[in-house]
């Protein structure tokens, strides 16, 4: 029955997300009420527009995110979905912002990542509706409008003190179910350096951001000829180490492989190959406690062991740690740090060692920053009825999955990341030529109303 209602209303629904994707909500700065510019405050107003078209009451939280809402009871469960698209980007074959159907797609910027299953998610409820099924939750279609650029939509609507769903999903990674994100730790450090000495290290870089593993690093040193002579001699005792010499410098090269900050192993730190090479060299006795200590507490493993906090669980593995970027001249070295620990464990359960040691090295705090881990225990009932529903209208098993990475379900408790994208599905989001292939939207749309019916039963 409920099936049958969503591919009825293929067409609205259709043209509903065509309209939703022709408004270009990229982030821009904010206007007048508007906290996030023209483009994406339009987007929240047609979503909040049609949704009561559909026969729903609507909230606008001061243009930062919005609801849709249905239904009777005390408690509540959500779907939360993002309206902001990130910029088109080149490489386009259609127009990003036309929502024109090719070969049975929709195209255009925001059609899976993640206007097309928000705008579906409205259909949805509103199949819902139209047939009276019965449930026992009220449902909520909440519209985030700041998911790309940092989710301080959903920080507003917390603030407001807008009611927390006892469940629910966001319709904005992947299936089946992702009940575990590692959480997330960005921390940068620096040291002051006293830099004299016959040998100075004028200056070190490497790096292009905190989670992705360095493929190059240089250091730039002055000093005496003579002393410039023993580091060349070095230079066999170390791999991917290139030398160049000019007067009284020389600029030493490290060449690492790179690769994503959540998989650290698959690649080879530059910056650590480099520091290894320097600590062979005397430089002031700072710049050598520096270099002693990224040896001995760093190092070249990338589980958190030098530092004392490798957290493991059985569910999603080790800790991650990840040397991301130096920057430095003869006053100061800063580092950046991209840290990944287990979905059961806590930010409390390491962070207080890791700052001790920072503490050994007399490295000083720039800024930390924290995305909490998520874990929703696959013996909830909740996971269970997202399984159920997935199992019946897949005929596949719902395997539940672990990241290294985060979702938008980290921004609001009590939500898991459950579609759009299936198995095998080629990644769309953020790329150019962005789609969403009709089918599999329709059938999304049917998933996401079996599972409110059963998560609002
Ligand atoms: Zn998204």
């Amino acid at each position: 029955m409920l099936d049958r209602k969503i591919l009825d209303m293929k067409d609205e629904i259709i043209q509903s997300i065509q309209k939703c994707v022709q408004i270009k909500s990229v982030e821009e700065g904010s206007k007048g009420n508007m906290p996030f510019g023209e483009g994406v405050y339009k987007a929240l107003e047609y979503s909040l527009k049609l949704s009561e078209n559909l026969g729903f009451n609507t909230v606008n939280l001061d243009n930062m995110i919005g609801y849709a809402e249905y239904g009777q009871g005390d408690e509540m469960v959500a779907v939360l979905g993002h309206l902001d698209v990130v910029p088109e980007g080149d490489g386009w074959k259609y127009p990003p912002y036309g929502g024109e159907i090719h070969g049975g797609k929709i195209y255009g910027r925001g059609t899976t990542d993640d206007k097309g299953p928000t705008i579906g998610a409205i259909y949805a409820l509103k199949a819902i509706k139209d047939l009276n099924i019965p449930l026992n939750k009220r449902v909520r279609i909440i519209f985030g409008t700041n998911e790309e650029t940092g989710s301080n939509c959903v920080k507003h609507y917390v603030k407001k003190g807008e009611e927390i769903p006892v469940a629910g999903f966001t319709p904005d990674s992947e299936y089946p179910i992702i009940n575990g994100e590692k959480g997330i730790v960005t921390s940068k450090y620096k040291k002051v350096l006293d830099s004299k000495g016959d040998l100075i290290l004028k200056s070190i870089r490497g790096g292009i951001a905190p989670n992705v593993v360095p493929d190059y690093a240089e250091a730039l040193i002055k000093g005496e000829k003579q002393k410039i002579n023993s580091i060349k001699m070095l230079k066999d005792k170390y791999k991917d180490i290139v030398i160049e010499e000019k007067d009284n410098e020389i600029l030493i090269k490290s060449y690492g492989i790179s690769a994503h900050g959540s998989t650290p192993h698959k690649g080879k730190n530059a910056i650590m190959n480099l520091i290894l090479f320097l600590n062979d060299i005397d430089f002031s006795l700072d710049t050598n406690e520096f270099l002693c200590f990224m040896k001995e507490y760093i190092g070249l493993n990338t589980d958190g062991k030098s530092l004392g906090i490798n957290l493991q669980d059985e569910v999603s593995g080790s800790f991650i740690f990840n040397l991301g970027t130096i920057i430095g001249n003869e006053e100061e070295i800063a580092i950046e740090m991209n840290m990944r620990y287990p979905v059961t464990k806590k930010f409390e359960d390491f962070i207080d060692i890791f700052k001790e040691k920072m503490e050994i090295g007399r490295l000083q705090e720039v800024y930390t920053r924290h995305k909490h881990s998520l874990y929703v225990s696959p013996d909830s009932e909740f996971i269970k009825k997202l399984q159920k529903v997935y199992e019946e209208k897949t005929g596949e098993k719902a395997e539940l999955i672990c990241i290294g990475g985060g979702t938008y379900a980290k921004a609001m408790d009590n939500i898991v990341a459950f579609g759009p994208v299936f198995k095998g599905q080629p990644k769309v989001e953020h790329q150019p030529n962005e789609y969403i292939e009709i089918d599999s939207l329709m059938k999304s749309i049917q998933i996401m109303a079996a599972a409110i019916c059963e998560l609002a039963k």
